[in-house]
């Protein structure tokens, strides 16, 4: 029976059946926008707040709530919420920490071969009547003969990286701030210099936090290959885009692969909408429906933590 008193706010996209879960325990009230002034206005008397990618639950948020319980986040990413203060308001952050592994992990090996291959430009090219001048100018190496290099060993590092070298026979290498549990595969840890001096694809899969915002500035970008290609499927902020955009320009690297972008989506004079050897995607690495399914068990734990039960999977540990 739904407590009334509970009263459950959904900031961004849920699937019915979630909802219908959650409306099985409270009252649930969803919310068409997720900016910042909207947000604080709603939580005011809210027990659960649920959000994905795009809601900010910044500190100014969490203040608000004063009867604030626990923020569910549908998804890996934490950076969109201010865990800290979350944790000083007494307020449990769970999340979807697998939810998207393979599905991001596939996603990022078919932007490095439909950049390697140069998929999108072929296809264009068919369909304005230039065939034979695109089949005449294709050439490109195998992954077989090629080195990857991962920056951010963890879930989806590993996933990919597995599958690169065991299914695709790529030599593996890659930086981590800690050191990631024995490897069922192999890959040799190296610094972040000798990984963009080695790679001839630098794969990025590191949350985004103060270490990683514009790591891959234009000084990492000037060591690498000058024919590297870049696949960024983890925040579009890891990158600086001017300097990708910059060095793509210039013809100094192969190419660059994007699922995330800093600005999403990118206004029209984004730096890299007009930049050379680009593939765009629109942030989808978790569009399939094993991976919204589990996203979507992210209530399930909210409900948990309503119900004085343990959580799954607690980004933090409460005071
Ligand atoms: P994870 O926590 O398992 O792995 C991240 C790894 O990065 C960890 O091993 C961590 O130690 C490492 N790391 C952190 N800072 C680093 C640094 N400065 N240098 C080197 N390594 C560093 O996370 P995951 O499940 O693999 O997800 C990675 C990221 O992918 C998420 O944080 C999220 O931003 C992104 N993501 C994107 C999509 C999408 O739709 N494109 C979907 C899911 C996740």
């Amino acid at each position: 029976m739904a407590d009334p008193a509970l009263h459950i706010v959904v900031a961004e996209r849920f699937s019915p059946e979630a909802l219908d879960r959650l409306r099985a325990v409270g009252r649930v009230t969803t919310l068409d926008s997720c900016d910042e002034a909207d947000l604080r206005e709603a939580v005011v008397d809210c027990d659960a707040l649920l959000v994905r990618t795009y809601a900010h639950v910044t500190r100014d948020v969490i203040a608000c709530a004063t009867k604030l319980k626990v923020i569910g986040r549908g998804g890996v990413g934490l950076d969109n919420i201010d865990v800290v203060a979350a944790s000083e308001h007494g307020v449990t952050v769970v999340h979807t920490p697998a939810a998207a592994t393979g599905a991001v992990a596939e996603l990022t090996i078919a932007l490095m071969l439909g950049l390697l291959r140069d998929i999108p430009a072929h296809d264009a090219a068919i369909r304005s009547g230039d065939y034979k001048q695109a089949r005449a100018n294709a050439m490109a190496h195998e992954l077989s003969e090629m080195t990857l290099g991962i920056i951010g060993m963890g879930r989806i590092g590993q996933a990919v990286a597995r599958r690169c070298h065991i299914g695709l026979g790529m030599s593996v290498i890659y930086n981590d701030i800690v050191s990631p549990p024995s490897l069922d595969f192999t890959a040799t840890p190296v610094e972040k210099e000798a990984l963009y001096r080695r790679a001839d694809v630098v794969s990025l899969h590191v949350p985004l936090t103060d270490l990683t915002r514009c790591l891959i500035d234009s000084e990492a970008l000037a060591q690498f290959k000058a024919d590297a290609l870049l696949i960024n499927t983890s925040r579009g902020q890891v990158v600086d885009s001017s300097a990708l955009a910059n060095r793509l320009h210039h013809g100094a690297m192969g190419g660059a692969a994007l699922d995330v972008l800093d600005e999403e989506p990118p206004s029209a004079d984004h730096p890299l909408l007009t930049a050379p050897h680009v593939i765009f995607t629109p942030h989808i690495g978790a569009k399939t429906p094993a991976s919204q399914a589990r996203m979507n068990n992210v209530v399930d734990d909210v409900i948990r933590v309503l119900q004085g039960a343990k959580p799954m999977s607690a980004a933090n540990v409460n005071r």
